[in-house]
């Protein structure tokens, strides 16, 4: 990617940028009601860049909206054709899996347990099997914990309100967000890694750091975010399927890209692209989360007539007994398999 030629051709992004910024100076100097209102010192400066930000947001809701109707993945919990249950199994399924992944387990999860009660009543042993390759398999348990509340307690009907979403097992601000806007249509800020990424690269031309959202980051996906409801729930949906299918954190597709010409990031050249991941990411051969894994599988996949495995064939799963006694210690604590006495191991009953 040329970022020079970018910038020097009469369309680049600077000046679409150049020209978003002239918009924070219309709001102070040419709206007579808001120009009057700074120099009276009754606007602080917070509400000038409140309007720069939300007027740079409105020209990349602009290109973002008829990307996402051309380019939007036909997922199968998108577009009104699933439940908010089914809406809430997906984002906590897609939480550290692909969504492209997620989509065989989805769909045969909920073939198989469409509603809260169907999980809740399901016995432990196959909710971690169907669970399959998602990873970080405590997810699974902490569904089925969600689904025991809202069946026993919410009348198998998932609670409509932020507060009572967040009340549930396992359930986050993220995912409380993800399903007020996905499924109910809410206005509210959905904030995963994906839009903290392009929100943070557009609208400010930083790169966004790793870990928890900050409070300057909320803050920014609260000012950019539509003031009407279904522009709001189009806007999460686009800027998410953005970051992951185009500014996505190590090779954004710039010049691919339908927000190119009013993103900052890419107007001052892409500084410190990719820099600012605060976690390395873990090599997997070797980690405990395999030697998890290949403990789970082999419970998963025991033949129809064995109910255990027993301890002889638990200890050839892995050469480093230290680490293999470590995992299976963790894996019971967690709640993902059980300990016989005489060593065997088995899925929870
Ligand atoms: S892909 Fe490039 S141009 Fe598009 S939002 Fe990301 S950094 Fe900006």
């Amino acid at each position: 990617m040329n970022d020079t030629r970018e910038r020097s051709t009469g369309n680049g992004p600077g000046n679409r940028v150049d020209a978003v910024r002239a918009d924070r100076t219309h709001v102070a100097s040419h709206d007579p009601s808001v120009s009057d209102a700074v120099h009276a010192g009754v606007v602080e400066h917070e509400d000038v860049e409140r309007g720069a930000v939300e007027s740079h947001a409105a020209a990349v809701a602009e290109s973002l909206g008829a990307w996402w109707r051309a380019n939007a993945r036909d997922l199968p919990w998108r577009f009104g054709r699933a439940t908010s249950w089914g809406v809430l199994v997906s984002e906590v399924m897609s939480q550290q899996t692909q969504m492209s992944r997620v989509v065989p387990y989805w769909t045969a999860w909920m073939d198989r347990w469409p509603d809260a009660r169907a999980l809740a009543a399901a016995p432990k042993a196959d909710v971690i099997t169907a669970w399959g390759r998602l990873g970080y398999p405590r997810r699974a348990l902490r569904l089925q914990e969600c689904a025991r509340v809202v069946a026993e307690s919410c009348g198998d009907v998932l609670p409509r309100t932020y507060e009572e979403l967040t009340a549930l097992p396992g359930i986050g601000d993220y995912t409380a967000s993800a399903v007020m806007s996905f499924a109910y249509g809410e206005r509210i800020a959905v904030i995963d890694t994906n839009i903290r990424r392009v929100l943070s690269r557009v609208l400010t031309g930083v790169e966004s750091r790793g870990g928890a959202a900050s409070p300057a980051e909320r803050a920014l996906a609260a000012r950019a975010l539509p003031r009407d409801a279904a522009s709001s729930v189009l806007w999460n949906q686009s800027v998410m399927e953005l970051g992951a299918l185009v500014c996505t954190a190590k090779a954004p597709a710039c010049d691919a890209c339908p927000v190119a010409d009013c993103c900052a990031f890419l107007a001052a050249g892409r500084p410190g692209l990719g820099e600012r991941r605060t976690r390395p990411r873990q090599r997997f051969a070797g980690t405990d989360r395999q030697v998890r894994g290949i403990v789970l599988d082999a419970l998963r996949h025991l033949p129809p007539e064995a109910t255990t495995l027993d301890r002889a064939a638990a200890r050839a799963l892995w050469k480093d007994r230290a680490q293999l006694d470590a995992c299976i210690a963790s894996l019971d604590d967690d709640g993902l398999i059980e300990m016989l006495p005489d060593g065997s191991l088995r899925l929870p009953r």
